[in-house]
């Protein structure tokens, strides 16, 4: 996949592309990165990307030119470019681990990060889609952009190698993951469920199914809403819901 970022800030994102994961990514040639200093195409001598609102008001707007000719000029023709055009903003859609699946079947994706007060209204013709990462406002489009970057990227196949999977992360499946544990078997009086030592792969699987089930049920109920869930959930959490009725009352 090709990710380009449309910052005046590249130099932020130096550690995190360079670092685990994405770095090994670009090292396996399974993602290539090019940032973009949208600066370099302010139209002024003094590379003004931003100025003030029409109609007054505090702060100040990015200016549309620099950044429809840094995408102009890197994608070429947008008619013809196999991508998404993302623009980061809290005025978009919330990105969800759905969006980073739906994202990560793209050949190429195009980040445009916004600053100062935001952007000129017509900045918002040149993308596809408009990405939120949360309900909070952050300084720019950067820290954002990392965040869609990271979760979409270690979706891409061989990205994560052999030792390790999305599949069982929190959200993949709609649910949160089960408990993990690793060495030693029992730390400061706190022991490893037995089952997880059992050898018995099936017997696991359920345990973990169950317990990614209470935990979602207990922390985030409104993702069981959204999930479509097989039979043996269902009847997994009905046995949750019955243990924790009888509980309260005994
Ligand atoms: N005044 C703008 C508003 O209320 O929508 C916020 C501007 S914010 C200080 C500057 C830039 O940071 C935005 O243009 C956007 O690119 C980025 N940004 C801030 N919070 C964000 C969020 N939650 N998700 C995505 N981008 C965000």
């Amino acid at each position: 996949m090709e990710i380009r970022i449309f910052t005046i800030f590249p130099e932020m994102f130096n550690g995190p592309l360079n670092t685990s994961i994405l770095k090994r990514a670009q090292e396996k040639d399974l993602v290539q990165f090019k940032l973009i200093d949208f600066r370099a195409y302010a139209p002024s001598k003094h590379q003004n990307v931003d100025d003030t609102p029409f109609g007054g008001g505090a702060g100040m707007v990015l200016k549309p030119e620099p950044v429809y000719y840094a995408v102009e000029t890197e994608l070429g023709d947008l008619s013809r470019y196999e991508g998404k055009i993302i623009l980061l903003t809290p005025q978009g859609q919330q990105f969800d681990q759905e969006l980073a699946k739906e994202l990560a079947q793209e050949k190429s994706l195009a980040l445009i990060c916004g600053h100062y007060e935001g952007f000129d209204e017509r900045i918002r013709a040149l993308a596809h889609l408009e990405i939120s990462i949360g309900d909070y406002v952050l300084t720019g489009g950067e820290l954002p952009a990392m965040v869609v970057i990271d979760a979409v990227c270690r979706l891409l196949p061989g990205v994560l190698g052999e030792s390790a999977s999305p599949l069982s992360d929190s959200f993949y499946e709609g649910l949160l993951e089960y408990p993990q544990y690793t060495r030693p078997r029992e730390f400061r009086g706190m022991m490893v469920p037995e089952v997880l030592l059992s050898g018995n792969h099936e017997e696991i699987r359920k345990w973990r199914l169950q317990e990614a089930l209470k935990r979602t049920w207990q922390k985030r109920p409104d993702l069981l809403q959204k999930k479509e869930l097989s039979a043996e959930e269902q009847r997994l959490l009905e046995e949750i819901r019955q243990e924790e009725h009888d509980g309260k009352d005994g």
